[in-house]
């Protein structure tokens, strides 16, 4: 339940002694590292007595233990990482929920709203922008909501290939659950074996298939969320014409609204052809054409992600001067050999050279992708600020954008004392019209306050993209860390509408009060005044 008090996923996946050793070894001739700090331990963590007490039926299901309270103070996100080393676990829930059912998540909510305390649903807790944080300025007792009970499958509909899945279930779980219909959700964030199925919905989150349909919601057919008004249950429609489609109002809205407790997700056969290739670009800008040609040919790889050369370099997929293109096709139904020969066509008519190969000619790649977060554990433990910022903007203006970031990156690392530090960038996804951006900075973290040094860089940043009115997020949604930079850059009217829903359906501001809007209760009534 909940996170580790520190580190990614489960202490099987962390890197050995030796490993992270050789990891720092490879930092050294670019980065200064120090000798890697120890995790917190329980013991350690100093825990202001919860303010609320467990009463009534909820109370088998409430815990106000330490580990339970430690464990669901933060998210993924670097200054995550840095609270938990300085053992500043100030933010902790009173009380940490985890019904085993949707009635539980009813009774959870009526009785948080009867002790006028906030919840937060959490999911997974692999949030980088703050999301299952407690609000810092809502003077009220906090009530972190676990969905890990509402967990698994519940029905496969294999006439219409959807399956009912519930909100906490994850992503290996899911995958496991459907294998035996020969069918496949093909969603995978790089958090995809610790995130789960709400908190998926619920951020917009976007999977690694590179081209066309990548993001949750294009596999949403129903939902199913319960709100401090009742129930909201859309239906399961293959398609919506009547009317504005309320699953787009839930989908993305990050615990504000409601909890999602199920889904119908839209499921796939299993690919059975597979054809991957590598292109090498040593002109970046060719790179960007090669990509921008592939998505608007009417092709759909699976992947077609560019990487710059300072990302291939770091992730020993490359070495340093040449751009890379990674490129898969998949299919269940035919060959997919034809469709790569000609996206090979489309990157070599761009000046790349195509690195073939038996197996997986992106395997370093991968391989680096998969253990990243366990590697950014030791590196943040070693003194380094490791933090990832992404947008999404369109072909015509994506040169520009690329560089102002690029540069605001390192101005921004340089003026908060980190001069010399790595910015990379990579293209994570491609739309006929443009792309998602995705920046890593890696340097020296400054030794006094580094919350406030990510927080100096991300504000450098912000700016950059509010100037270029490109988004705050492309799916690592918004938060708590985005929201006063999202709001300030969103319409007006977009804002009032997002408060009016929560005014229906959270009169009392009872859900996830700071994220998406501000925190200053919005619609917040006395209970007695709530029909
Ligand atoms: C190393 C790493 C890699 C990542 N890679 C990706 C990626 O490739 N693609 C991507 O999209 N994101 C990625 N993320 C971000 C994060 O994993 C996603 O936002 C993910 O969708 C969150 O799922 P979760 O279950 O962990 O939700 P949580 O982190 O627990 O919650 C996220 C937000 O959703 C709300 N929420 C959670 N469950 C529910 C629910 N049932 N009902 C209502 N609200 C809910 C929470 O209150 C919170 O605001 C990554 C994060 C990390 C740390």
């Amino acid at each position: 339940m909940g996170a580790r008090l520190f580190g990614w996923g489960t202490e099987s996946g962390d890197l050995s002694a030796a490993e992270a050793h050789a990891l720092l070894d490879r930092v050294r001739p670019w980065l200064a590292v120090t000798e890697p700090v120890d995790p917190p331990t329980l013991s350690e963590v100093d825990l202001a007595p919860p303010r609320l007490a467990p009463a009534g039926p909820v109370s088998a299901w409430l815990r106000t233990d330490p580990l339970a309270r430690a464990t669901h103070t933060y998210g993924q996100g670097y200054r995550d990482l840095v609270r938990r080393l300085e053992r500043r676990f100030a933010p902790a829930p009173d009380v940490v929920a985890v019904p085993p059912d949707e009635n539980g998540v009813v009774a959870t909510l009526e009785w948080a709203d009867a002790h006028d305390a906030v919840v937060v649903p959490f999911g997974g807790g692999t949030s980088v922008v703050g999301g299952i944080e407690a609000p810092s300025d809502d003077p009220r007792p906090v009530v972190s909501l676990d969905l890990e009970g509402l967990h698994g499958v519940i029905e496969v509909d294999t006439a219409s290939r959807v399956a009912r899945c519930r909100a906490g279930t994850r992503g290996p779980d899911l995958e496991a659950a459907l294998a035996p219909y020969g069918l496949t959700l093909r969603h995978f964030p790089q958090s995809f074996e610790f995130s789960t199925v709400g908190g998926w919905l619920a951020t917009h989150a976007a999977g690694h298939y590179a081209t066309g349909p990548t993001r949750i919601d294009d596999a949403v057919a129903s939902l199913r969320a319960v709100t401090p008004r009742g129930i909201l249950d859309t239906g399961r429609h293959p398609s919506w014409g009547a009317g504005p489609d309320v699953r787009a109002l839930v989908l993305g809205s990050e615990g504000t609204l409601g909890v999602i407790t199920e889904t119908w997700l839209r499921v796939v056969a299993r690919p059975t052809f597979h054809a991957r290739a590598v292109a090498r670009f040593a002109d970046v800008e060719a790179g960007i054409a090669a990509s921008r040609a592939i998505a608007q040919s009417g092709l759909r790889p699976a992947n077609a992600r560019l990487l710059d050369p300072v990302e291939a370099a770091v992730s020993g997929a490359g070495d340093g001067n040449e751009a890379l293109l990674l490129l898969a096709c998949e299919s269940a139904d035919h060959p997919v050999s034809g469709e790569m020969t000609r996206l090979r066509e489309l990157a070599a008519d761009h000046g790349a050279k195509l690195r073939d190969g038996v197996g997986r000619p992106d395997a370093p790649w991968r391989d680096a992708f998969v253990r990243a977060p366990y590697a950014r554990d030791v590196l943040v433990r070693a003194g380094l600020l490791v933090e990832t910022f992404e947008t999404v903007t369109t072909w015509d203006r994506l040169d520009t954008l690329r560089h102002a970031v690029v540069d605001a990156a390192a101005a921004a690392l340089a003026a908060s004392g980190s001069p010399g530090g790595l910015v990379s960038w990579r293209l994570t996804h491609l739309y006929p019209d443009g792309a998602a951006l995705y920046l890593t900075v890696l340097a020296p973290a400054r030794a006094r306050d580094r919350v406030g040094q990510i927080d100096e860089v991300r504000a450098g940043l912000l700016a950059v993209l509010a100037d270029a009115a490109a988004p705050v997020t492309h799916h690592h949604a918004v938060g708590r860390v985005h929201q006063p930079a999202h709001t300030a850059s969103s319409p007006a009217l977009a804002t009032a509408l997002l408060v009016s829903a929560k005014a229906v359906l959270d009169p009392r501001g009872l859900l996830n009060p700071g994220v998406l809007v501000a925190s200053s209760r919005p619609g917040h009534q006395p209970r007695d005044h709530v029909g």
